[in-house]
């Protein structure tokens, strides 16, 4: 039969009725180890005790009582996230992309505060993905998001990744931010060399721009710090959050400096959902865990034997493996094969990897993967490898001779 459903998506031929920690179980009972973690969703990982109890009291209360009211989840999360981070100020989305939304917003109406509003352009990268509003496909500027959806939005000027001289070269009159992943995701785990995102921040530092992180993916605790922009040593001006802070309930943040955010007075912006009790008690529950002593010290210690693993796995398979890159529990491999047949060999060998651009695939695991499922994986991988080429040329052979 077919769907009901928008066909948007080329959707696997698998569906999982539980979770537990690190693995999905379909109905029949099979048993998937997830390094994928609902592309980088589940930080917590599935059915994590702490996060179910903190929804289910908090389904018990209440569920929702709109922005007209005081929610003291929500200043709770919002003081915890400035008292952890750069920011002063917090702003609740429901997704990734409203959370950029509001980052556009936000640094156009700081331009616009300080008399400039032509001011509104701003940098991005190429390979970029920002989410899928119309501001967004704009600022990712990837032609396939693009295509069909009328005059693409404008103010937004795209540069290489990487390139700082092509960055400075796009400033002009009207550029007044930069927005950039410093870790990209869907470009395919594109690391910001330390050069790069410090030299954005003195640009932005020299020309009086904002400069705008985009952390949906990177941050709550993927690279083994709070949010990435800690390895570089230069914090943003604005950052959008979301992916993990939520471990699966839907919820974006954009952190903000007092500064940046000094536009944003009264009735400038709003959401009926954005950061109802059910997502503040979920982020908070989160923020509990991930915030724990030790605990990013030990992702961090995780994130090493996991690349260590992979660069193990990737001397022995250089026919399938081209390159390991990532930071922590965010890595990617890039392929010599194609990386959704890749990712169809490792479902085979029933693990999730998630394919992005670049012939990538991402490895995301939950934050609370143990060394354990890190090396079972790896084996996995490693069996997923012996699908392709000349490893699977010679097992076949040995297969023969034995
Ligand atoms: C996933 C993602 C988004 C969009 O988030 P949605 O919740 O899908 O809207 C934006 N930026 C980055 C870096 C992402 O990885």
């Amino acid at each position: 039969m077919t769907s009901a459903l928008l066909p948007t998506y080329a959707r696997y031929q698998l569906a999982f009725e539980r979770g537990e920690g690190a693995w999905l179980y379909t109905a029949s009972g099979d048993k998937y180890l997830d390094f994928g973690g609902g592309i980088a969703v589940a930080s917590l990982g599935y059915n994590h005790p702490h996060l179910v109890q903190a929804l289910k009291e908090q389904a018990d209360k209440l569920w929702h009582t709109s922005n007209l009211f005081q929610i003291p989840l929500g200043e709770t999360l919002a003081r915890r996230l400035t008292e952890a981070t750069f920011a002063d100020q917090v702003f609740f989305t429901n997704s990734g992309a409203e959370a950029l939304e509001l980052t556009i917003k936000m640094a156009r109406k700081w331009n616009s505060a300080n008399g400039a509003p032509d001011r509104y352009h701003m940098i991005t990268f190429e390979g970029a993905f920002h989410g899928r509003t119309l501001a967004t496909i704009a600022a990712g500027g990837n032609p396939k998001y693009l295509d069909g959806f009328g005059p693409r939005t404008p103010g937004f000027d795209q540069v290489p990744f990487g390139d700082l001289k092509a960055a400075e070269a796009a400033i002009g009159p009207q550029t007044g931010a930069i927005l950039v992943e410093p870790i990209q995701g869907e470009g395919g785990v594109r690391v910001g060399s330390p050069e790069f995102i410090r030299g954005l921040r003195a640009l932005c530092d020299r020309h009086n721009m904002l400069l705008c992180f985009d952390e949906v993916q990177s941050g709550v605790g993927r690279t083994g710090k709070l949010f990435a922009y800690e390895l570089y040593g230069v914090a943003p001006d604005i950052l959008a959050s979301a992916k993990g802070i939520g471990g699966g309930f839907p919820l974006g943040a954009v952190l903000s400096t007092a500064e940046a955010g000094k536009g944003m007075g009264l009735g400038t912006h709003g959401t009926t959902y954005g950061g109802n009790p059910l997502a503040m008690a979920c982020g908070n529950a989160v923020l509990d865990v991930v915030l724990a002593p030790g605990f990013l010290d030990d992702v961090a210690r995780r994130g090493l034997l996991l690349r260590q693993s992979l660069a193990g796995l990737a001397a022995e398979h250089r026919d399938v493996v081209a390159e390991i890159r990532g930071e922590g529990l965010m890595q990617g491999l890039r392929l010599r094969v194609p990386n959704a047949d890749f990712a169809a060999a490792a479902r085979a060998e029933k693990i999730i990897v998630i394919p992005a651009a670049d012939n990538v695939v991402r490895i995301l695991p939950p934050l609370i993967v143990s060394d354990d499922e890190i090396r079972e994986g790896i084996r996995r991988l490693g069996a997923a490898c012996r699908h392709f080429g000349i490893a699977a040329a010679q097992e076949d052979k040995q297969g023969a001779d034995t």
